[in-house]
């Protein structure tokens, strides 16, 4: 598949195979971009913006609603896309365009609502008589690099909010997985003047590093790893940056839980997606006395995974990316087996596919927790009280989400007033978002929020406007 940039198909000498993880057999080639080529890219979106500055929010948003039912015509081709280049079951990836759509729709609704306000600057020191108000204005280019593990619905969380709001795009899409996001951009652009969307692949570490440090871009919405981040906000200089990284998300079950509603969090949070997930369940703290218990369901629930062909219906468990990721979570697990821990079920690999692994007498020390383990992994930290479940939970440098089981006011809210992260829910695992809701981690785990409404304050810029009628 070719990029796509000022409307034009672009390709390179120099092209990339795009594999199916689950047969290792080729999917599609992709360009490898060289400079030049990003250099094309900056200028077309730079020259779009005249385009789209011009466009009512009226047309933007009906434009946008058009591709929402281009998409949805579509469903279950991207569908089966998807589940090719990331090897993730097909009702995942049904669930995934479910979900860009409703993403895609709150910014065709939000380009609606791209408000000012007025501000009294009588209430200032010498500000009596004036009239005053605020304009939200696009920031101009904006650049959206994105991962691999929900390669579409991520990437339109930065493309469709930053169209919203009259920014152009160009998108970097992962190596491993670009295409379902390239073919999508072909539907953006049916809709929309050249220029405003525009692809560009190619190694992350050369290309993107490139836009990243490029003067005529204004502003890079990055999710991805926390090494990545760490080394694009060194790189972006007076840029606005957002990044969403990586999470190591607690699940603190205390001794009032309700086990089968936490056991059902566990299963849906740590194994979704074979565990790479940003907001997955990557550390169960649990109180002792209700541990073997819970372990005992959870391991019979675990063993109900069905490994197989992505595309058939009845998989529930698909391929991690490479088998190269594979090996990297049987290494972690195999280690932390070395310092103390026990396998309750799993553990095994068969090339990129890892089983769902219930992993138990975890502690902090051991990597599988100290760093984020990208894969099908259920970890279990026994604790003795709501108080060390607190402070294990925040032993941690990531800070996205965490989930709580209790049935006790008082010890839900003191976990969700102490534990440090972006999101805290009660009753319900790490692992869910809705696609309107703030969302983005404290500590490593980011800076700065998604969910449309706050995607769009993040890619405007605020000018005042002052009329002195004195
Ligand atoms: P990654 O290695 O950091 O890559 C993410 C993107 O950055 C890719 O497009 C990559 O390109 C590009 N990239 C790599 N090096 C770069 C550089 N020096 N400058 C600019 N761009 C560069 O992350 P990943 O392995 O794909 O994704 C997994 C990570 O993302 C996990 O840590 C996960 O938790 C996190 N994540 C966070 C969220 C969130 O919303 N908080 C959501 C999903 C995933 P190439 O593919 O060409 O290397």
């Amino acid at each position: 598949m070719d990029m796509l940039i000022g409307g034009k198909h672009i390709s390179s000498e120099d092209l990339q195979e795009v594999k199916n993880p689950y047969d290792g057999e080729i999917i599609d080639m992709v360009p490898i971009a060289h400079r030049q080529t990003a250099d094309l890219a900056i200028q077309q979106a730079n020259i779009a913006k005249k385009d789209l500055a011009e466009m009512s929010a009226f047309k933007i948003s009906n434009k946008l609603f058009n591709v929402v039912d281009k998409l949805r015509q579509n469903r279950t081709d991207f569908a089966e896309l998807l589940s090719l280049e990331v090897g993730k079951p097909i009702n995942e990836s049904l669930v995934e365009l479910d979900r860009s759509i409703e993403t895609l729709k709150l910014a065709a609704e939000e380009a609606k609502r791209v408000y000012g306000e007025s501000v009294p600057l009588d209430a200032g020191l010498n500000g009596k008589g004036f009239f005053a108000f605020t304009q939200r204005l696009p920031l101009g280019v904006v650049a959206a690099i994105t991962p691999f593990n929900y390669p579409l619905n991520l990437t339109i969380h930065k493309i469709a909010p930053a169209i919203a709001c009259k920014n152009t795009v160009i998108v970097k899409p992962p190596t491993e997985a670009p295409l379902t996001v390239m073919k999508f951009c072909e539907l953006l652009d049916e809709e929309f003047p050249d220029g405003v969307v525009n692809t560009v692949t190619g190694y992350g570490s050369e290309i993107g590093d490139y836009l990243v440090t490029s003067p005529e871009i204004n502003k890079i919405s990055f999710t991805g790893s926390v090494t990545t981040g760490m080394m694009i906000s060194q790189k972006a200089g007076m840029k606005k940056v957002t990044l969403e990284l990586g999470g190591n998300d607690p699940m603190v079950v205390l001794k009032d839980a309700d086990i089968d509603k936490a056991v059902k969090g566990v299963i849906n949070g740590a194994f979704l997606n074979a565990g790479q997930v940003c907001m997955g369940v990557k550390r169960i703290i649990i109180e002792d006395e209700i541990a073997d218990e819970f372990c005992n369901r959870l391991v019979s629930e675990t063993e109900k995974f069905v490994m197989g062909n992505p595309l058939d219906s009845k998989t529930t468990l698909g391929t991690l990316i490479s088998e190269k990721a594979a090996i990297q979570v049987e290494e972690t697990v195999n280690n932390a087996v070395g310092e103390g821990a026990k396998i309750l079920t799993g553990g095994n690999r068969d090339g990129a596919f890892y089983e769902a692994t219930v992993v138990d007498n975890v502690v902090m020390d051991m990597d599988l927790v100290a760093f984020e383990t990208f894969g099908p992994v259920a970890p279990i930290i026994r604790v003795n009280s709501v108080q060390e479940a607190i402070d294990v939970a925040n032993d941690t440098d990531y800070g996205l989400q965490a989930g709580v089981f209790t049935s006790d006011y008082a010890n839900a809210m003191k976990c969700a007033q102490e534990i440090e992260a972006g999101t805290v829910f009660i009753n319900k695992q790490s692992t869910f978002r809705t696609d309107n809701m703030p969302f983005g981690g404290f500590k490593n785990s980011g800076v700065g929020k998604e969910g449309i409404k706050y995607a769009v304050e993040e890619m405007t810029k605020t000018k005042l406007i002052g009329l002195n009628l004195r």
